[in-house]
Parts: structure tokens; C-alpha cells; sequence
């Protein structure tokens, strides 16, 4: 059985107080429910404050991005040694708004997995298409292809430990969930594809997220799909009652 995981992308939301009474309502609760693992991926100035304030619980935090690179001149990322040092253990990569805004691409994605992995951070993978690109059906292609891409020449126990999350870019923040059907139909084939170019093993432990416009009124019959486990959720991730709803489905 592969354990659910609810991830809350706050993406560029919050002040710090407001992030900090986030976890102060939901960090306990969280902490009740074993079925499912529950992730929020803050911005970077409260990473150390949330680590701090979720010790000892369920609840993990997660960064939205980092570097590939160890230190050195880049200035304004973050590396991976950094996150690690105060205590994050996930971090999201290749999201759409990265890829699309700030020129992220496959093969940094794949290198940010490499160095992730390096350092013990778990890397929730983003992958899915445009509508344009699912208009001209060349949704599995392109999906096929990140992923491929992402995960190549990490060891099949890396593979098996990394979460991807599917999610269509036509769905994010638009209201628009695609419906059960099609997003289960994407994450069998992303299974598929594990299966294929790693191992039966990692197709089977792999766990793969649906992510765009999940809300608690949607998010249970997702997590119904024989390929899907778990969440990463936006909107409907930045209040605790809303989260909290989202991580008892998964349980
Ligand atoms: P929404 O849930 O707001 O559609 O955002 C999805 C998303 O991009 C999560 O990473």
C-alpha cells in the first residue's frame, strides 16, 4: 500500500504570522492520521520558523525550489545543502510556474532530483501539459517525457522514494479539475512509464499526485483512482480548516 500525500503549495502567499498560526492549528491534528503524509511547501524566509515549530510532528515542510548547485554565485537561489541544514525534507521541482516563468527545463529538473537525493530531501516531481498541448492529444508524450527526464540516472530506490505530481497546467487556478478519469488515466501512464524504464518495483512504489483546483468538495473521489496518492494543492491548501479536510480524505 503506498501511503497518501497531501502537499499544500502555498506558492508567493502568507506573511509570517499568518504562516505560523497555519501550523499552530494544524500540526497536532495532522499528527492523529497515519495513512497519509501531510507537507506544506512554504516560501523560503519561514522555512526555518515552521521546521522549528513542527518538531516532532507529522507535519513536514517543504520548499517550492532550490538550486542544483552546492554554493557559489547565484544570487537570490538557495542550495540544497542549505535546505537540509535547517531541517526541510521535501522540496517541490519543475513546477509549471517555474518552468514557465523562471526558466526551468527537464534537465535542470533532473539535476535538482540528483542533488536533492544528495542531501535527503524528497523531490515532488511537476510534470503535465498545456491545453493546447492536450487539445492536439499530445498529453502522455509530453508527460512521458518529463518524467523520463526527471528521473533519469537516479537508483531505483531514489525512483521509488520520489513523489510526482501530475497536474495539468490548464487546471491550475483555473477552477477547472480535470475529472477523476482523466487525471487517473495520466498518473496510470506515468506508473507505466516508471515501470517500464526503471523497474516493476519503483512503477509500484512510486507515488504519484494529481494536482489542479483539488478542494475538499473533489478531492476524496481523486483519491479513489487506482493511481492516485495523494494531492498537491494550492488554493485550497492556504487555510488550516480547508488543509485539514484535505488531509482526513487521505486518510
Ligand atoms: P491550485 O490548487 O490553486 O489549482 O494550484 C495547484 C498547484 O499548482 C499546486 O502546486
Amino acid at each position: 500500500m503506498r501511503k497518501k500525500v497531501i502537499a499544500g503549495n502555498w506558492k508567493m502567499n502568507k506573511l509570517l504570522g499568518e504562516a505560523v498560526e497555519f501550523v499552530e492549528a494544524t500540526k497536532n491534528i495532522v499528527a492523529s492520521t497515519e495513512k497519509v503524509e501531510s507537507v506544506v511547501c512554504a516560501p523560503f524566509p519561514y522555512l526555518p520558523t515552521l521546521v522549528e515549530k513542527t518538531k516532532g510532528t507529522d507535519l513536514k515542510i517543504a520548499a517550492q525550489t532550490m538550486h542544483f548547485e552546492e554554493n557559489g554565485a547565484f544570487t537570490g537561489e538557495v542550495s540544497p545543502s542549505m535546505l537540509a541544514d535547517i531541517g526541510v525534507t521535501y522540496v517541490v521541482l519543475g513546477h509549471s510556474e517555474r518552468r514557465e516563468l523562471f526558466a526551468e527545463t527537464d534537465e535542470t529538473v533532473n539535476k535538482k532530483a540528483h542533488a536533492a537525493f544528495a542531501h535527503k530531501l524528497i523531490p515532488i516531481v511537476c510534470v503535465g501539459e498545456t491545453l493546447e498541448q492536450r487539445e492536439a492529444n499530445e498529453t502522455m508524450n509530453i508527460v512521458e517525457n518529463q518524467v523520463k527526464a526527471a528521473i533519469a540516472g537516479l537508483s531505483e530506490e531514489q525512483v521509488k522514494a520520489t513523489i510526482i505530481a501530475y497536474e495539468p497546467i490548464w487546471a491550475i487556478g483555473t477552477g477547472k479539475t480535470a475529472t477523476s478519469e482523466q487525471a487517473n488515466e495520466v498518473c496510470t501512464h506515468i506508473r507505466k512509464v516508471v515501470a517500464d524504464t526503471v523497474s516493476a518495483a519503483a512503477g509500484d512504489a512510486v507515488r504519484i499526485q494529481y494536482g489542479g483546483s483539488v478542494k475538499p468538495a473533489n478531492v476524496e473521489e481523486l483519491l479513489g483512482q487506482s493511481d492516485i496518492d495523494g494531492a498537491l494543492v494550492g488554493g485550497a491548501s492556504l487555510e488550516a480548516d480547508s488543509f485539514l479536510q484535505l488531509v482526513e480524505a487521505g486518510a
